[in-house]
């Protein structure tokens, strides 16, 4: 059996894979301030070469992949990409992760095409909230969402919320909204990936999960997914809440993961600069053998970790590129 580990010993057997860069939402610490486009289609990896590149990284043991961009239900006919990466040998997880704006309509379809899991966005409960926040008037919609999600069979659905000074009154909102929709909860807190997000106010989770723990006497919980997320949830296993805490206890040593841009550029890690560039390898005729060494050549090149704390300018790259 293949198998890629990096220089650190970890095995690496998930890729999340930004199908867009485009989004309907401007949210505050994802996109920059004054952002005026997005880049042109024609460098976008097509479904062919999406699905080549995939087949190459499950032979290698690739076994879970995450949709993200970008908002992913933005790219057009996504649910047969969909279709033909749940078909590959070896991929045993095809989950999204979306701001739900489209999801009403889709859910049906996404789930029929192979979806396993869904994770939400939602950074508040309040209209004002979210139009301030992720830049839109769109609090319905993703409500109306995240219901479809639920009516066409997912579970679980996972709630991302960013925690910030902005919506950090609201946390409590949303652990009760999750807990009555049977929604598990993930906390995660704001890295500092451009300037607009290091002008987000930053909100160390560790109290807050020590708040929360109390007050809604929470346990420790296991949830498979294979992330970082470290899991609290009631004793009677109804409601789960995760912290996904990169920067006040950062999670590097057990990171499983790469990225994969729209345009075929293979991130590392989402906290530095190490890459590979595949659209260029594919399009210059590489054949299987030449990408599969590629593949592994790039995997010797996951750093240990991030650097958010040490040195929180170093990344001009926002997670709407890189691909959340
Ligand atoms: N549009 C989709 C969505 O909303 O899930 C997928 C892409 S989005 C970039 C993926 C995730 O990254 C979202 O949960 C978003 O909140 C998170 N994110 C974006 N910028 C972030 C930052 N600076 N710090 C922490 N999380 C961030």
């Amino acid at each position: 059996m293949n198998t890629l580990v990096d220089r650190f010993g970890r095995r690496i057997e998930y890729l999340r894979l930004s199908v867009t860069d485009r989004c309907d939402l401007r949210c505050a610490y994802c996109i920059p301030e004054g952002f005026k486009g997005f880049e042109e289609p024609d460098h976008w990896l097509t479904f062919d070469e999406i699905e080549r590149l995939i087949r190459l990284f499950a032979d290698l043991g690739l076994k879970r992949l995450r949709l993200t961009g970008g908002e992913p239900l933005l790219r057009k006919n996504i649910t047969d990409l969909c279709r033909r990466v749940a078909a590959i040998p070896g991929i045993e997880d095809l989950s999204i992760s979306t701001n739900a704006t489209q999801l009403a309509h889709m859910a049906r379809d996404l789930k029929q095409a192979g979806v396993t899991r869904l994770n939400v966005s939602l950074d508040s409960l309040r209209p004002e909230g979210v139009e301030r926040i992720n830049g839109r008037p769109v609090l319905d919609k993703i409500l109306a969402g995240l219901d479809a999600g639920r009516d066409a069979g997912f579970r679980p659905i996972k709630v991302n919320m960013v925690a910030m000074r902005e919506n950090a009154d609201e946390i409590d909102d949303i652990v009760a909204y999750c807990m009555e929709k049977g929604f598990v909860l993930r906390l995660i807190e704001v890295m500092p990936m451009g300037d607009t997000a290091r002008k987000m106010g930053y909100v160390d989770l560790q109290p807050v999960k020590a708040r929360l723990q109390k007050r809604f006497g929470l346990v420790d919980t296991v949830l498979s997914g294979g992330g970082p997320a470290r899991y609290l949830g009631t004793p009677d296993g109804g409601f789960t809440v995760g912290f996904i805490t990169p920067i006040s206890q950062h999670f590097c040593e057990t990171c499983n993961r790469v990225r994969l841009t729209v345009d075929g550029i293979l991130h590392l890690c989402l906290g530095q600069e190490e890459r590979m560039d595949f659209r260029t390898l594919m399009r210059g005729g590489a054949t299987d053998k030449e990408i599969t060494e590629a593949i592994r050549l790039a995997i010797d090149l996951k750093p240990e970790r991030h650097e958010f704390t040490e040195a929180p300018q170093k990344l001009v790259r926002f997670m709407s590129m890189t691909g959340g």
